[in-house]
């Protein structure tokens, strides 16, 4: 079920559970703003999940309320998992699902990590 990127953060999620250690992982990367694992059920031969170690529910949430120290930690982790991985030459796809129609459905910010293969089209038409 797609949740409600606009509800109040749910300390039990799963990915609050990853970051507390509470659920294993597969950890790639973890620096002060961000942690990064595989995901459990990967759709490409590389699939990997970024999340922002602050609370926050979707996109939405940390653009409108993530600090700017949180924002750049971020978004600098991804670049660093994609180069870190090879990505970069052969290309590689980035996603955030935000909320019912993006199809989000754990309620902590993601962006997913796509890559070893063509990806194929943006979306399903
Ligand atoms: P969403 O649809 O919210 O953008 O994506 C959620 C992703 O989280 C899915 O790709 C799903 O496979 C992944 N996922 C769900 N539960 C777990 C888990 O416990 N561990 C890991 N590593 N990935 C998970």
């Amino acid at each position: 079920m797609a949740i409600d990127a606009t509800s109040p953060y749910d300390h039990a999620n799963i990915f609050a559970k990853i970051l507390r250690g509470e659920i294993p992982n597969r950890t790639v990367y973890e620096d002060e703003w961000a942690l990064a694992f595989h995901d459990i059920n990967p759709a490409a031969p590389t699939h990997i999940l970024i999340i922002p170690k602050g609370a926050y529910v979707s996109w939405e949430d940390f653009s409108a309320r993530g600090s700017d120290a949180e924002i750049a930690g971020f978004v600098r982790a991804i670049g660093h998992v994609a180069r870190s991985h090879d990505l970069v030459t052969p290309g590689y796809r980035l996603l955030a699902n935000v909320g019912g129609h993006g199809g989000q459905e754990v309620p902590h910010l993601h962006v997913h990590l796509f890559g070893g293969r063509p990806l194929g089209p943006m979306l399903a038409r």
